[in-house]
């Protein structure tokens, strides 16, 4: 397995992609309520990713046919927007946002509520974004990608998560998915973190069970007991000190 390790300018690069993933998902922050159609959240990303002289990573990806992912409660990953289908009060809906700037790409999703939503969404939503921010937190040189896996783990147990296990991290830079993969949970995987390592942490935890199946699409990745499921991801900087959230809105970048 070869990790590539970013220069200075390459973080640059990757900071202003990650930027305007986070451009993209303040506005997402905005418009998300009940009523608007989803190929409405798929427009708006195109139309920023675009305005700032960036490419939508996800559209064409493997055939991949839309600008971002959008996976409404018990959906995992990887749904597809559409003019059709409109978000509903209570529902949850994970937003999946890939820009590539300058050649090297940026990858964040995050789960918002759809106005008012159950006490148990509340809390699957506050669990997986703080099992997010407990990897990022083990995302220091030398630790191992166990440390990051066994964080996530813990945060998810703490409430009775499902883990979603077939799906997880990834290295990301020049191609949006580069080696490692990275587990949710621990694996007793060894391999150590080193400066200027870019890696995508992105726990998905379920209000149930584990297991997940992809639907008849053959992309949209749902939960088999029909339970909601939450994902948080951050595209994230090793570096000697405290990790760089790349995709994290920097207004100066702007
Ligand atoms: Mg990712
Ligand atoms: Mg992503």
């Amino acid at each position: 397995m070869t990790i590539s390790r970013k220069s200075r300018d390459d973080i640059k690069y990757m900071k202003m992609a990650g930027n305007i993933v986070a451009l993209c998902h303040k506005k997402m922050k905005e418009i998300v309520e009940p009523g608007i159609l989803t190929i409405e959240l798929d427009n708006e990303c195109n139309k920023i990713i675009k305005e700032h002289k960036a490419i939508p990573t996800f559209l064409g990806y493997n055939g991949f046919p839309f600008s971002i992912c959008v996976s409404i409660n018990d959906e995992v990953v990887h749904g597809f927007p559409s003019k059709t289908r409109k978000l509903n009060e209570g529902d949850i809906v994970s937003i999946d946002i890939g820009a590539t700037y300058h050649g090297f790409v940026g990858d964040s999703a995050w789960t918002y509520p759809v106005g008012n939503v159950s006490d148990d969404c509340k809390i699957l939503l506050e669990t997986t974004e703080k099992a997010l921010f407990a990897g990022i937190a083990q995302m220091k040189e030398d630790n191992t990608l166990d440390d990051v896996g066994r964080a996530i783990e813990n945060v998810a147990k703490s409430k009775n998560l499902g883990i979603v296990r077939n799906y997880g991290g990834h290295g990301v830079g020049r191609k949006m998915h580069e080696d490692p993969f990275v587990y949710n949970y621990s694996t007793g995987n060894k391999i150590k973190l080193k400066k200027g390592m870019t890696i995508a942490i992105e726990p998905m935890l379920n209000l149930g069970c584990d297991d997940v199946f992809t639907k008849d699409d053959n992309w949209t990745v749902a939960t088999i007991d029909a339970k909601p499921s939450a994902h948080f991801e951050h595209t994230v900087c090793v570096t000697d000190g405290e990790p760089i959230l790349l995709t994290r809105f920097d207004e100066s970048l702007i």
